[in-house]
């Protein structure tokens, strides 16, 4: 059970305190509060976890400080839809905005390799008004021997570069929770130029250590990408280890399923799982056709598979497109055949429009039909 609390409670108020005296004192109840910093309010909820079933909901709408009260019954308690819900579906970051009505592109790097094509990528993005991007600097690999990344070193030249041309947020993959602390000292040393959203792989979607540890940071925003062989079930359920640890700003991430029927490309493309997880959750939903697809193969009509793959998930609303690019893919230490040029930005963001663009008519004819009254 959630209760919502009235906004900018005061905690050191004498109504708060017999609030809490009085959930604390409910038997085989656990009690936690979630708290949320927006630009004009804070927002408390209290979960309450445990024996909730015998809790009579206009008994606790009545307790003093509370506004509404949503009884959960799906696993999903802080990411998931309710009964009732009104609870919010977006967040702000670094001035982006981050929903499950809107859509940003992060194109970018599968992995940091130098300095000068990380200028070239930022520059093109500046060139085609973008204000996100994607830079590995942690990769896992399948091979110990392949390339892991430039780790911390790269990040002073990165978030620098980002600032120059204007990137607000940058999409980068953690694999081990040391690495936060690392983003978060090179961000303070170069004077927080940029803003960093957490990634998860979907190599650890289901290494709940790291995940708590996310949670337990509100800095930064999380990328949580689907695993690639567990059911969609159970990659919600993973997510909601980094909220029920404090982090509600998780963006969902589709990227493909591993199996041999998706051959030839490198997954099966799960983007029609996009609707399933608006319905479910309250998370925004990113697709990653580069990761789903992995290659650059074309079809007789001249659009590449890479594209088509894109605008099927952006055509059924997603919120969020992370795609590899790179100025020279055959120099990439990562990923380089799955990469767009950059000469195919401008070409990349126009066809993603098209397709938003019909997104938004198909929402809008589905109302109109909906609020129109029955015939038969
Ligand atoms: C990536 O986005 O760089 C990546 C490794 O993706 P995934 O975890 O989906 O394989
Ligand atoms: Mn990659």
């Amino acid at each position: 059970m959630i209760l919502i609390l009235s906004p900018n409670v005061d905690e050191q108020g004498p109504d708060y305190h017999r609030l809490l005296d009085f959930l604390n004192n409910l038997p085989n109840i656990q009690v936690r509060l979630h708290q949320e910093r927006g630009t004009q309010q804070v927002l408390s909820e209290i979960y309450l976890i445990g024996d909730t079933a015998g809790l009579d909901i206009n008994n606790m709408e009545g307790l003093p400080c509370v506004e509404r009260v949503v009884r959960v019954s799906e696993e999903y308690r802080v990411l998931g839809r309710h009964k009732d819900e009104r609870r919010p579906t977006s967040f702000d970051y670094n001035g982006v905005h981050f929903g499950q009505d809107n859509l940003n592109v992060f194109a970018g790097l599968c992995a940091v390799d130098t300095p000068e094509h990380v200028e070239q990528m930022m520059r093109a993005l500046q060139q085609n008004g973008q204000v996100c991007t994607r830079m590995g600097a942690y990769k896992p690999r399948t091979s110990p021997y392949a390339f892991q990344g430039h780790g911390k070193d790269c990040l002073p030249y990165v978030f620098d570069l980002a600032g120059r041309y204007g990137i607000k947020v940058i999409a980068m993959e953690v694999t081990h929770e040391s690495h936060i602390a690392e983003i978060s000292r090179a961000l303070e040393q170069t004077g927080n130029p940029t803003g960093v959203m957490l990634q998860i792989g979907t190599r650890n979607t289901q290494n709940f250590e790291l995940l708590k540890n996310v949670g337990r940071q509100q800095d930064f925003p999380v990328l949580f990408k689907r695993g690639f062989g567990i059911t969609l079930e159970e990659s919600l359920n993973a997510a909601e280890y980094l909220a029920s640890e404090g982090n509600r700003r998780v963006v969902f991430g589709l990227r493909g399923m591993k199996t041999n029927m998706s051959d030839p490309h490198r997954n099966l493309v799960d983007f029609a799982h996009v609707p399933v997880v608006k319905r479910l959750t309250r998370m925004p939903v990113c697709i990653d056709p580069s990761h789903s697809v992995g290659l650059r193969d074309q079809a007789p009509d001249g659009i590449l598979d890479l594209m088509h793959v894109a605008a099927q998930g952006v055509i059924a609303g997603a919120n969020m497109i992370l795609v590899d690019f790179h100025p020279a893919p055959a120099k990439a230490l990562v990923d380089g055949p799955q990469a767009l040029r950059l000469h195919e930005l401008a070409h990349f963001l126009e066809d993603v429009q098209i397709a938003r663009e019909a997104y938004e008519k198909r929402a809008a004819l589905a109302n109109r039909y909906s609020s129109s009254p029955h015939t038969q």
